[in-house]
């Protein structure tokens, strides 16, 4: 069984070691294991290489009228074997691996038999998913220790009845080892992730505002125009930490 991950800007596959940059868990050393295609397409998607191929017509806020933001199947997608994965992994620290993309939910048998090989490690890792909180966890739910689940607002660009399930949003709330991270742009945003957290009973200790964008200047702009609202809501923020200090690059 393969795994169909993202690559790097010089084509290795994107499992790398950094500090976690957003969430819960940020300021962590953390392995992150990035794996390609998505079901969403959000129109600032920061990692477009993992899912806006040639030929498709999505939107993307860096699309010019001559150049569309998009990216080569064949060049930026590498499939690998879950042991191969595992051994890469197993190189880098294990303290706790990311599972991220792309959305890694459209990879959920594979990626359970890659968790049950990297828990076969003397010091087995923590595991970590960062998904888009539209398709179920299914037996997942048992294999993960965190789920950072990011519902995607209405400024993403998509369809709410795919990227808002009712059902499959009730099912992460209902987990205790899930905690919520909304981008937001504005107030208005953060009012909209309040009335979610709301209709599914997500206590507002378990939810993250965090500003979107890729550039420093932008994130604490945006976080100007977030905090007032994140206090009344009493939700945790979270910053970009990442951006800060690598800048919007991959494999970091
Ligand atoms: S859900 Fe995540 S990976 Fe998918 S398009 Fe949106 S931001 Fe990008």
């Amino acid at each position: 069984m393969q795994l169909r991950l993202a690559r790097t800007e010089t084509g290795e596959a994107e499992i790398f070691r950094s500090i976690q940059g957003e969430g819960p868990m940020a300021g962590r050393p953390r392995t992150f294991v990035r794996l390609s295609g998505c079901n969403l397409h959000c129109v600032w998607c920061d990692t477009a290489y993992t899912w806006n191929w040639r030929g498709t017509d999505f939107a993307h806020v860096r699309d010019a009228a001559d150049a569309p933001h998009k990216f080569d199947l064949s060049e930026e997608l590498i499939r690998l074997d879950i042991d191969d994965v595992a051994a890469r992994v197993a190189q880098l620290s294990t303290e706790g691996v990311v599972l991220t993309g792309g959305e890694p939910m459209m990879q959920r048998d594979a990626l359970e038999h890659l968790i049950a090989a990297l828990k076969q490690a003397a010091r087995a890792p923590l595991i970590e998913i960062e998904t888009n909180g539209s398709i179920v966890p299914g037996a997942l739910e048992r294999a993960v220790d965190l789920f950072v689940v990011s519902p995607k607002l209405a400024h993403s660009g998509n369809n709410a009845a795919v990227a808002l399930n009712p059902a499959v949003l009730r099912t992460y709330a209902g987990l205790a080892n899930a905690y919520f991270k909304f981008v937001a742009r504005d107030a208005a945003d953060v009012a909209q992730a309040a009335a979610l957290a709301d209709r599914f009973s997500i206590a507002p200790h378990r939810v993250y505002i965090m500003p979107e964008g890729v550039t420093s200047d932008a994130l604490r702009q945006r976080a100007q125009f977030l905090t007032q609202s994140i206090l009344d809501y009493g939700f945790n923020f979270t910053d970009r930490l990442h951006v800060h200090l690598f800048g919007a690059r991959r494999g970091i």
